[in-house]
């Protein structure tokens, strides 16, 4: 045997012990305390040892292990889902979160997820052009978007609402809308739903949610309009500001993949079943929306989030 033949063989046995590994690590909950649990307020360990996931040598998921980096694409002005901290540099929150739990599934250090910001409209080509393995971004799943990218399970249900200054009186709901400034972002069905449902509002198209809040306290506008639980975050964050018109539309959120990867929306499904059932899921939920007003208990949530079948 050559030299060179040696070193590959050495390589795949390698790369079969170091997946083999990684997978019971995650699987094996009894015998390798990991984050998951803990977050999963110590769900009880089963005596069994579930088997370790095989993944096809030629599977997506294989790929990212051998590359050794899962890369995410997620907001970085967003409370609660993807929110940059400016001391460590890193991004928080629900979504941030998930991406974390699915590296872990894959075998893969904290240090091997890499977070990239997404902004909506990067959101489909970023993966199209694979800047990233997965976009988690607060992402609407509907029909025009699962023509251009695979979606996962739904892991929330938002609606879309309307931001206002505590002292606005005039807009009460999204017919409040036509005739006012408002605000939304590029490339996120807010904007799209405010052309349907309040047509005759003037728009303010910006990048992103944090920049219309912005627009909104310097008078460009009188209102921001997106998913209820988004600006729930700005809300929490400045007691100026108040949401108003309750839900008038439903954004189930799952995570993009890129179309053709059906392997990988496999595998992330198989993720969500699992924190879905070990309470996981729940424990996300509690950390990072269980102080907003209004919100079910996680456990009915729960059931909203298992029974949505919009990505599915
Ligand atoms: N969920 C909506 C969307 O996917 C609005 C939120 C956002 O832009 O991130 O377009």
């Amino acid at each position: 045997m050559t030299r060179h033949r040696w070193l590959l063989l050495l390589g795949a046995l390698f790369a079969t012990v170091a997946l083999t590994a990684a997978a019971c690590g995650d699987d094996d909950k009894t015998a390798t305390p990991t984050a998951a649990k803990t977050a999963a307020g110590g769900s009880s360990p089963s005596a069994t040892v579930a088997p370790a996931p095989t993944f096809a040598a030629d599977s997506t998921m294989v790929a990212i292990v051998k590359k050794g980096k899962l890369t995410v694409g997620v907001k970085f002005d967003q409370p609660g889902f993807g929110l940059l901290d400016p001391a460590s540099n890193k991004p928080d929150g629900f979504d941030v979160q998930l991406g974390k739990e699915i590296g872990k599934a894959l075998g893969l250090k904290e240090n091997q997820v890499e977070f990239v910001e997404a902004v909506s409209k990067n959101r489909i080509p970023y993966l199209q052009e694979d800047k990233v393995d997965l976009v988690i971004a607060t992402m609407t799943i509907n029909d025009d978007r699962k023509t251009q990218i695979e979606f996962s399970h739904t892991y929330y249900v938002a609606g879309q609402s309307i931001l206002v200054k505590k002292d606005n009186t005039t807009i009460k709901g999204i017919d409040d809308l036509n005739g006012k400034k408002v605000c939304s972002v590029q490339g996120s069905t807010s904007e799209k739903n405010i052309g349907a449902k309040a047509p005759k509002a003037d728009l303010l198209s910006l990048d992103a949610y944090a920049a219309c809040v912005n627009a909104m306290k310097d008078g460009r506008v009188e209102a921001v309009s997106t998913d209820d639980i988004i600006l729930a975050g700005f809300a929490a964050s400045d007691p100026s500001l108040k949401l108003v018109g309750g839900q008038f539309t439903k954004e189930a959120y799952g995570i993009g993949i890129k179309k053709g990867k059906t392997d990988m929306k496999q595998f992330v499904d198989s993720v969500f079943q699992k924190q879905f059932a070990d309470g996981t899921w729940a424990a996300i939920y509690n950390k990072y929306l269980g102080k907003v007003e209004g919100l079910p208990k996680a456990a009915d949530a729960l059931v909203i989030v298992k029974a949505d079948t919009t990505g599915g």
